[in-house]
């Protein structure tokens, strides 16, 4: 199966990638990399660096012929989703219902949510049940709640198989220190530091702790069942407690010390999930006991710790960093700012006067180096050169707030430091926004070029797979050109001999469909078809051939019916079915999708040969027959009767003529009775007189009889006509 991973460079994603991998599945992983790390994922995969919440998803899908979602990718901060609703409803509710569109629209088998014990809130009945009142306490919890919606609505409404994992608190390898279960991997940070473990509250709140490995094997087993609820708890049915936590922790190592502060507004006091149902229908149970799988996540974090690689995957996230550099800067440029107007005021040894204010140029460089933040520091430290001076000469300083040319001078200081600082800013602003977009665009670019190699690469490899099949297209195309070069009455035997060849049986028959589409009549069948194939049958007898000839589908007899031949493909010429093809004697592991489609190719295939020889047959048949039957025209009857008196020198066999008693109109429903009492060789036609006969070749006197009788069986009253017969 081919399974796409949303979030599988995350914690739970990267464990259920292996899982899915280790199963023989294709593993393909949509991450934007915001919290996962692609040294997570070691499996072969194909990585795809997106937002679920981008519309370029729709190429993955439309690549990758997926067969199943597992839905991981969410902001998965409790805090943050406090913080900025927003931010997490875009990942958490957005993104979901574009993946799920993408699922419905590109025909996915299952859909596997992960949602998460944070939708059913405090409750105090425990362990709570799928079935217990939802009342999330966060924004985290009732983004999962409404995802868990959108899941229903796409089931119900749209067909799509959509399966809800309610995940309780998971742990183990790779785990961040800012999701859910963060407590155990923030401890196990913690001891790897030798630092005091810090909990909030009195400790003894509990949580059901499930080990990764566990979770990510129940994704694995919902994704192989159509269980009957849509929604499991995946848990441990079991409690433990922050103090449980430390104890056994401190089993494993030291611990230094625990440090207590205040309860964490809106923590949950208990929690456990029941897991009775995900035992009975999803056939799944933990494996892992507290101790085994806290002391497997202890011996991973000792060793990444000790190759320095776990303080990566544990980084709280990089801290911004601060530029110390501008500020250096300004104030060195403020410290020579500084003394050369001490020089100018106080007669230094150097006379840089020129009539100019040298803070201006001051605040304009900062401002043109590093925008409105430097400048407006310039600004101040400016103000300050000017107040120094004016001190340092003896000036009040209250007083200098009533002398205006003061005050104006501060104020174009300020005015100026203002103006080239949003100037620049804005510049940058602009430029930085060109430059986003071009990284965008570029983006863009090498995604869809990727997209455009992969597709090149597996339309080479079809090419190849198709070109080097046994049954391959090219191979059945090269034979089926074959019929373009026949004559016209030769396509219908040759078509059956390309099909027999083609489906490896020699039991094949096409008819054709009579003009008013009540009957079939018999027009070619390879040498295996069954010898009792009727000449001509009627499509109301018989209710797979009616529906097949309403449906314009392929009929598999997958019941085995014996009275029905093994595959019936329907001919179509504008959109009426013309004549079908019928397979008899397949093998019974030749009754699969796969021959289905081989069948209908090939008779696609034939179809346009068959269509031409068909129209080609109906040309001549409207002159020679009566209203597309096949009673043949007074004219035709009186010409064939005529041949056959022309060579009766030659002939070496009897003759009959038969003459039905009553004169009929019902010419299709005649001929279709008559058919089963005569042989194809023989010929139906009306006279002059308005009376219908049969021309009977080659027969013997007994032979007559016979077929007297078995018309007067079939309600058909006939006298051979004595005298006119061709006998001779
Ligand atoms: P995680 O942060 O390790 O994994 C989330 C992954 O999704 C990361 O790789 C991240 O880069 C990716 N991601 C985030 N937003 C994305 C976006 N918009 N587009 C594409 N990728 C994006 O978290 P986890 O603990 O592995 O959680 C996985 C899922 O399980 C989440 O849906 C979470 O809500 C759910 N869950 C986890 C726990 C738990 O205890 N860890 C419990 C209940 C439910």
């Amino acid at each position: 199966m081919r399974i796409l991973i949303t979030g599988g460079y995350g914690f739970i994603g990267s464990h259920v990638a292996e899982r899915f991998f280790k199963e023989g599945n294709s593993v393909f992983i949509i991450d934007d990399l915001s919290t996962g790390s692609k040294a997570n994922v070691k499996i072969d995969h194909k990585f795809y660096n997106l937002s679920v919440t981008d519309k370029k998803c729709e190429e993955i899908f439309r690549m990758n012929n997926i067969d199943v979602v597992v839905h991981l990718a969410a902001q998965v901060d409790v805090s943050v989703s406090e913080a900025d609703a927003h931010l997490d409803s875009q990942s958490n509710v957005l993104g979901l219902v574009n993946i799920l569109d993408l699922a419905k629209k590109y025909g996915v088998k299952k859909f596997i949510f992960a949602s998460s014990a944070a939708v059913y809130g405090d409750t105090d009945v425990l362990p709570i049940a799928e079935d217990a009142l939802n009342r999330p306490m966060s924004v985290y919890g009732t983004n999962k709640a409404i995802g868990e919606f959108y899941c229903r609505q796409w089931k119900e409404l749209y067909g799509l198989d959509t399966i809800v994992l309610r995940f309780a608190n998971v742990y183990g390898p790779r785990q961040g220190v800012k999701g859910e279960a963060g407590v155990i991997s923030i401890f196990m940070k913690q001891i790897m530091e030798g630092q005091e473990l810090v909990i909030f509250g009195d400790g003894k709140q509990t949580r059901d702790y499930v080990y990764v490995e566990d979770v990510a094997d129940a994704v694995y087993r919902a994704a192989g069942k159509t269980p009957e609820h849509g929604v499991f708890n995946i848990s441990t049915n079991s409690e433990h407690s922050l103090l449980d936590l430390v104890d056994t922790l401190g089993q494993l190592e030291p611990v230094k010390g625990i440090r207590h502060e205040d309860k964490r507004k809106g923590d949950i006091y208990r929690s456990t999930l029941d897991n009775t149902r995900a035992k009975a229908e999803l056939e799944w149970a933990p494996k892992y006991s507290f101790d085994d799988g806290l002391l497997k996540t202890f011996r991973w974090y000792q060793t990444e710790w000790s190759r320095g690689l776990a303080a990566a995957t544990v980084a709280t996230g990089g801290a911004s960093s601060f530029a110390i550099r501008p500020y250096f800067e300004n104030l060195l440029l403020f410290a020579l700012v500084a003394l050369v107007s001490y020089n100018n005021a106080y007669g230094g040894p150097v006379d840089f006067r020129l009539g100019l204010d040298y803070n201006y140029v001051y605040i304009a460089i900062m401002g043109f180096l590093y925008g409105k933040r430097q400048s407006l520091l310039a600004t101040v430290l400016s103000a300050g050169i000017l107040i120094g001076n004016y001190v340092l000469r003896g000036g009040d300083l209250v007083a200098m707030l009533y002398q205006a040319q003061y005050l104006a001078h501060l104020a174009t200081y300020l005015f100026f430091g203002v103006v080239t600082g949003y100037a620049i800013d804005n510049k940058e602003r602009i430029f930085s926004d060109t430059n986003n977009e071009l990284d965008n665009l570029k983006d863009r670019y090498t995604f869809l070029e990727r997209m455009y190699l992969e597709g090149s690469q597996i339309k080479e490899e079809l090419y190849t797979q198709i070109v080097n099949s046994d049954d391959s297209i090219g191979k059945i195309y090269n034979i089926v050109r074959e019929l373009d070069s026949l004559e016209i009455e030769n396509i219908y035997t040759a078509a059956a001999g390309i099909i027999a060849s083609v489906m490896k049986t020699k039991g094949t028959a096409i008819y054709t469909v009579s003009k008013n589409h009540n009957f079939l009549r018999l027009k070619t069948k390879a040498s295996d078809a069954p010898n009792h194939l009727a000449n001509s049958v009627r499509i109301s007898d018989h209710p797979n051939l009616k529906e097949m000839m309403k449906t314009k589908k392929v009929f598999v007899n997958k019941e085995m019916d014996s009275s029905y031949p093994d595959m019936i493909a329907p001919i179509l010429y504008e959109g009426e079915v013309i004549a079908v093809v019928e397979l008899y004697g397949l093998a019974f592991e030749s009754l699969t999708l796969y021959h289905e489609n081989l069948f209908k190719v090939t008779v696609l295939l034939i179809s346009e040969a068959l269509t031409k020889a068909y129209l080609y047959e109906q040309g001549v048949q409207d002159k020679k027959y009566l209203n597309g039957t096949r009673v043949l025209t007074p004219a035709e009857f009186g010409k064939v009767e005529a041949e056959i008196d022309r060579r009766k020198d030659s002939f070496s066999y009897e003759t009959a003529l038969l003459k039905l008693s009553e004169k009929r109109n019902d010419f299709e429903e005649l001929y279709h009775t008559l058919m089963s009492c005569i042989r194809a060789e023989d010929y139906v036609g009306l006279r002059e007189d308005g009376f219908v006969y049969v021309l009977l070749l080659n027969i013997s006197e007994n032979l007559v009889t016979d077929v007297l009788a078995r018309l007067k069986n079939a309600g058909i009253d006939s006298a051979e006509v004595q005298g006119e017969s061709h006998a001779h």
